[in-house]
């Protein structure tokens, strides 16, 4: 199962598509390049494959695993998915340290009753905004700090629309995810004012709009 978001950029993940556990997971494919954002938790790695397939896409051309912070739900599946795939993966320094490490309280893989399967991040970001190319398009990864210390957002454009990449836009924040409610804000004011038209949520779904996403992200300042 798979949705279309636009002509080149699809969920393949998440709760309904692989498991009710996993946090979205998209596709991004730029001609005969592509990426995937997240990787959720791992368990149904057959079925991500699966709706990769059905997007006419072989899973092991895929270049990148784009990670947009170090959480469980997002990167549980991402040591098997580069074992798999042998995708280059990409992530922020601040957060990709927990997954090298195996932090399962930084991971929050605790709180699923699980642990994480460190990882070696083979792409560490450490501007405010880097951007990456996929074939000769560009994504632009931004430190979007206060869910995680390394929290990342992507920013692309797809069919004339700018599509951003927000995952947990909603938070939460935990002393034991070592969130700061200060860079949380600021960062929820910089998605704001990157005035995408369609925004890709990690758990909530895809909105589409400028009015609606602004309303949306606004909602949790
Ligand atoms: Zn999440
Ligand atoms: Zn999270």
């Amino acid at each position: 199962m798979h949705l279309e978001i636009t002509s080149e950029i699809f969920q393949v993940g998440g709760s309904g598509y692989t498991a009710p556990e996993d946090a979205a997971i998209y596709l991004i494919c730029f001609n005969e390049k592509s990426a995937l954002v997240d990787a959720g938790c791992g368990n149904r790695l057959d079925r991500l494959y699966g709706n990769i397939s059905e997007c006419n896409i072989n899973p092991e051309t895929i270049e990148y695993l784009l990670i947009t912070h170090c959480h469980y739900d997002h990167t549980g599946g991402a040591a098997n998915v580069c074992k798999d795939l042998s995708c280059k993966t990409v992530a922020h320094k601040l957060d990709a340290q927990y997954l090298e490490k195996g932090n399962n309280t930084v991971t929050a893989a605790d709180w699923y009753g699980s642990s994480i399967k460190p990882f070696t991040v083979d792409q560490k970001i450490s501007n405010k905004q880097t951007d990456i190319l996929l074939g000769d398009r560009k994504i632009t990864a931004i430190h979007t700090p206060g869910h995680s210390p390394g929290s990342l957002v992507f920013l692309t454009e797809s069919d004339g629309k700018k599509v951003l990449f927000g995952q947990d836009v909603h938070g939460p924040l935990a002393p034991g995810l070592k969130s700061n409610r200060k860079d949380y804000i600021a960062s929820l004011e910089k998605m704001i004012s990157l005035d995408a038209d369609i925004l890709c949520e990690g758990h909530f779904g895809i909105y589409t709009g400028k009015n609606k996403i602004r309303k949306f992200i606004k909602s949790f300042l």
